[in-house]
């Protein structure tokens, strides 16, 4: 098993290159790259540094949803933990999307207190793409939708982390002060 800063860069490659190509939704179509390494880099101010095994996770928390990688291999590479944390916040894709979203309002409470962390560190990051300057009236409807959606996932994820709850709430006040 790796341990500590080669763990969390091992995650941050494979990441890299599983992800390569792919773009974000929102703000500049960003690499997609862009989005792991803050869900990364928010769970490892949050946690002080003290976690290596869930800032790896951060970074390959959507590698098993958008690109052809299974679970046995991130265990084999990273353990089993590593490996759970990704499982635990990979979405049923055979599901509709607003199945989906339904589905992580109801499992959010089950998580384990590391997948909270990883699903409120994603939420974070995936709001703050959708603040744009002078959004246009579909901008502003979609940010609403998706921080009142966002809301009610992290609602069943709080209490694990004070610094990403409270880091939660500024990002949502931001949101909401931007429209
Ligand atoms: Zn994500």
């Amino acid at each position: 098993m790796l341990s500590g800063l080669c763990l969390v860069s091992e995650a941050a490659e494979l990441a890299a290159r599983r992800h390569a190509g792919q773009q974000r939704k929102g703000r500049d179509e960003e690499p997609y790259v862009n989005h792991l390494a803050e869900v990364a880099n928010i769970l490892a101010a949050a946690c002080a540094g003290e976690d290596a095994e869930l800032v790896a996770a951060g970074w390959l928390h959507d590698v098993i949803e958008d690109t052809d990688t299974a679970a046995d291999e991130l265990t084999q590479r990273f353990g089993q933990r590593v490996a759970g944390l990704v499982e635990e916040v990979t979405d049923d894709m055979t599901l509709p999307k607003s199945e989906r979203r339904q589905v992580q309002v109801i499992a959010a409470p089950g998580k384990s207190a590391g997948a909270k962390q990883i699903k409120i560190a994603d939420k974070i990051s995936n709001i703050r793409v959708r603040i744009v300057f002078e959004p246009d009236l579909e901008q502003q409807l979609e940010l609403m939708e998706y921080v009142g959606w966002a809301e009610q996932v992290v609602a069943g994820c709080r209490g694990v982390n004070a610094r990403l709850d409270a880091l939660f709430d500024e990002t949502v006040a931001n949101a909401r002060g931007s429209l």
